[in-house]
């Protein structure tokens, strides 16, 4: 043994080496799951916390222990599954629309092997990606051709730039939306090189505004749905088909960002209506919306429209840039191919099955959940059944709701340190969100709501609650 310095305090002489740490009995069975390197990194950051007063001592066992939970930690994906119980059915922080089954299974086949992405299997010649879904686009919207990017924001970006670099873009005052998350229509406009040129006025714009505007510098005409608002009262817009024979008397291309988009009639499933994307269609010439939105697919944007405006703008360099990968083609391709068949869309299509799902359907769920998600509450909360209103969420008007039902919690004084209601309240919602699978939902009035609407894997979301 050597001996300790004179400035060594006492404690920190009993801090083993990493040596003796690695060759602990305990040791050598974490070296062999985690690796020596990665034990060796947690063993020396350990140590280093404990010199500086941020951890306590200990033994051997007791440190290596630490050790075994930081690398177990460490091992958790940052990107995971979660129960989404926050009401709004497409959620954009928590990921928008789940994929049925058929589209992961797509995903999975073409990613572990070679897939013929843009390689004609007829010809042996290269092939075009679009040409996986192009076909079925057509079909279900009546587009005569279709591009697919990254989001609908790039699909707007693609659509103006190629349509109208250097140009002006004429758009109706009342239609300069700002969707959230940076996407604004004058902002997009500016990064796409175009000029914009604003018509009407908030409340009001007249079709002579557009022939008004309509010139040698005009590029295109654009549409803008307005999903998150809506202006009411004295209110016009010109008549969406005298628009469109307008713009082709002028041989000015006319585009409508729909936002969502919905390939089949909402109403006719009890929804509030919003307009498809062949209605959009038979009144513009481009129409862009989300892959991931009402058509309940995977993160993209769709361009669909007329054939030799598709062309222009698949010929722009910004397309190669905002092109998107296999796996999305392989998700999109399978949930298109679901809406080949109607009949079962409903079952089949997560997203249109989680909006139409009846209250009363939900609240036999939520009395049934009561007593396994009290039992596992014992100390944290009670448990009740509340009325909810969920939204659709991504765009969609935020007061068009769908009845619902939740379980609702209200935190109990003893497990909680926070004295006041709306600390235990936060803290109930914290700790739901540190469980394996976290469970987010919202919090109103002091209490934590759980919207059943979105909940189909019971079992998986008691199993989760134990953890508690
Ligand atoms: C949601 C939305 C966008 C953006 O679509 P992302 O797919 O999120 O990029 C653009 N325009 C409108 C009208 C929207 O509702």
């Amino acid at each position: 043994m050597t001996q300790a310095r004179p400035d060594t305090a006492p404690e920190m002489r009993r801090i083993p080496s990493v040596e003796r740490l690695l060759a602990h009995p305990s040791g050598l069975p974490l070296a062999e799951e985690f690796g020596r390197t990665a034990l060796t990194a947690a063993v020396r950051d350990d140590l280093a916390r404990i010199r500086a007063g941020e951890a306590p001592g200990g033994d051997e066992a007791t440190i290596l222990a630490r050790c075994a939970d930081a690398l177990a930690a460490g091992r958790r994906p940052s990107l995971r599954p979660v129960f989404n119980l926050t009401g709004t059915v497409l959620h954009t922080n928590l990921g928008r629309a789940l994929l049925p089954a058929s589209a992961a299974r797509a995903v999975e086949a073409v990613m572990v092997q070679a897939t013929n992405l843009e390689f004609d299997l007829a010809t042996g010649n290269r092939g075009e990606r679009d040409d996986h879904v192009e076909g079925l686009i057509c079909r279900l919207t009546g587009a005569e051709a279709a591009i697919v990017v990254n989001n609908n924001a790039a699909a707007v970006l693609l659509v103006l730039n190629a349509l109208a670099m250097r140009r002006e873009v004429v758009v109706s005052r009342g239609e300069l939306v700002e969707i959230g998350g940076s996407f604004r229509v004058p902002d997009v406009m500016a990064r796409a090189g175009c000029r914009m040129r604003e018509v009407g006025t908030t409340n009001r714009t007249h079709l002579r505004d557009f022939a008004d505007a309509f010139g040698p510098a005009t590029g295109l005409a654009m549409k803008v749905h307005p999903s998150n608002y809506a202006i009411t009262g004295f209110t016009a817009q010109p008549d969406p088909d005298a628009l469109h024979a307008l713009c082709r008397e002028r041989g000015v291309p006319l585009a409508e960002d729909l936002g969502s988009g919905s390939l089949i009639d909402l109403a006719a499933y009890g929804l509030p209506p919003e307009p498809t994307v062949s209605a959009a269609l038979a009144r513009a010439d481009v129409v862009t919306f989300s892959g991931d939105k009402l058509l309940g697919g995977v993160q993209c944007g769709i361009v669909a429209g007329r054939k030799d405006l598709l062309a222009r703008i698949r010929k722009s360099p910004l397309k190669r840039a905002l092109r998107v990968d296999k796996m999305t083609y392989a998700a999109l391709e399978a949930v298109l191919r679901l809406y080949l068949h109607p009949e079962r869309l409903r079952d089949e299509l997560p997203t249109l099955r989680l909006l139409t799902r009846e209250r009363a359907e939900i609240a036999e769920q939520a009395h049934r959940l009561v007593p396994a998600v009290a039992e596992r509450l014992v100390g944290w909360a009670t448990v009740a059944v509340a009325d909810a209103m969920s939204q659709i969420g991504s765009g969609a008007l935020p007061v068009e709701t769908l009845p619902s039902a939740a379980l609702m919690l209200t935190p109990e004084g003893g497990a909680s340190r926070a004295r006041s209601a709306g600390g235990r309240c936060r803290q109930l919602a914290r700790s739901l969100r540190d469980l394996p699978v976290p469970i987010i939902g919202r919090i109103k009035d002091d209490r934590v709501l759980l919207d059943l609407r979105t909940l189909e894997d019971e079992t998986g979301f008691l199993d989760s609650l134990s953890a508690l």
